[in-house]
């Protein structure tokens, strides 16, 4: 299902939630859609899911003018619309299997065709032997599988995704992406993906647009968006990500080799700033292979580090770390 957005506007009293935004979101892919908390996300995806309508602006599905149909077919509509919530919002009083059967109930389909679909379901998402399960009794991650084996229950043509992942641990966030992933493959969705994790937006979508204070300030391939930020924004968003990056230690370093390093240098303040490392270089016959540097603000302070090893002669790399300490560097050497 292909969706067009028109110049859509809503409006709070005085806050502008959503600020004219025109979006064309492909078929059979994850479209992510990033903003800050209070960007107009949720405003938006209530008016892209006809939860809303819009001020001024229109919806269109597949060529289809949407948003101004009369209550009754809007209602139809909703019902091919998957939604899933960062809280999963599931019936605690309910099982599992009884939460998927739930949208067919509603759409009173025939109870063997829901208790087979509810197998079905359960089968995509890994969940077959939680049938029964209390609701209580499951994880996040699982949780959120119940509540996507019932956003598909009726067949949907798009599923929403509102921070599906923002409650789950950086692995069961994996998990649940290579999920959706596979199932938007496997039953040719539309996905919308609402985030404020740029790791959601790499590791997931084809597309990507970036809402700012109700406006779209960019968009394009999540290749691109990586490549060539534009705003400062979506800078922002890229920025805090490397901060995330799995090779940057506790202490802020970023290692991007596995090579033996010998040493760890630590630099304050205005060491920070010298080229004490090139000096030594020219003063000493001996070579730096740097693994990992970094440098994080300690208060005032400004503190670098840098994992290295330092090859040369025995006396060289001796000479070359006594003139690095009387430059005021700390140098620890390390167990390799
Ligand atoms: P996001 O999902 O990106 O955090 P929202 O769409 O929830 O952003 O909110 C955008 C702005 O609209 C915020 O300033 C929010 O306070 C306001 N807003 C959202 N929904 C309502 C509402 N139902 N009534 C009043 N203000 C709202």
């Amino acid at each position: 299902m292909q969706i067009e957005l028109k110049n859509l506007i809503r409006t709070y009293d005085t806050v502008h939630a959503v600020e004219g935004v025109s979006l064309s979101i492909p078929s059979n892919e994850i479209f992510g859609i990033i903003g800050l908390s209070g960007a107009g996300k949720s405003t938006l995806v209530r008016l892209i899911s006809l939860l809303e309508k819009p001020d001024s602006g229109e919806v269109w599905y597949d060529g289809q003018r949407v948003d101004n149909l009369p209550e009754k077919e809007i209602i139809q509509r909703r019902r091919h619309l998957g939604m899933i919530f960062q809280n999963f919002n599931l019936f605690s009083s309910r099982t599992a299997g009884e939460n998927i059967a739930y949208p067919m109930e509603i759409c009173k389909y025939p109870k063997d065709q829901i208790q087979a679909r509810v197998v079905e379901l359960l089968e995509v998402v890994g969940l077959s032997d939680r049938i029964n399960a209390p609701i209580s009794t499951l994880s996040g991650g699982q949780k959120q599988r119940i509540a996507i084996a019932r956003a598909l229950a009726c067949r949907p043509d798009i599923l929403f995704c509102d921070e599906a992942t923002s409650a789950l641990d950086p692995k069961t966030t994996q998990q649940i992406l290579a999920l959706i992933k596979d199932i938007q493959k496997k039953m040719n969705l539309t996905v919308v993906m609402i985030t404020h994790q740029m790791e959601v937006v790499r590791d997931a979508c084809d597309h990507v647009a970036v809402l700012s204070e109700g406006k779209v300030v960019e968009q394009g391939t999540v290749k691109e968006l990586f490549a060539s930020p534009k705003t400062n924004v979506t800078k922002e968003f890229l920025a805090h990500l490397t901060s995330n990056m799995k090779s940057v230690r506790e202490d802020g370093v970023v290692i991007w080799s596995d090579d033996p390093a010998h040493y760890v240098l630590r630099f304050l303040n205005d060491k920070v700033d010298t080229p004490v490392i090139s000096d030594i270089i020219r003063e000493f016959d001996v070579v730096f292979n740097i693994s990992g540097a970094g440098i994080q603000k300690v208060g005032d302070t400004k503190m670098g580090t840098m994992v290295c090893d330092i090859t040369g002669s025995k006396k060289a790399v001796s000479d070359a770390l006594k003139a690095i300490r009387e430059r005021g560097v700390t140098v620890e050497e390390v167990e390799v």
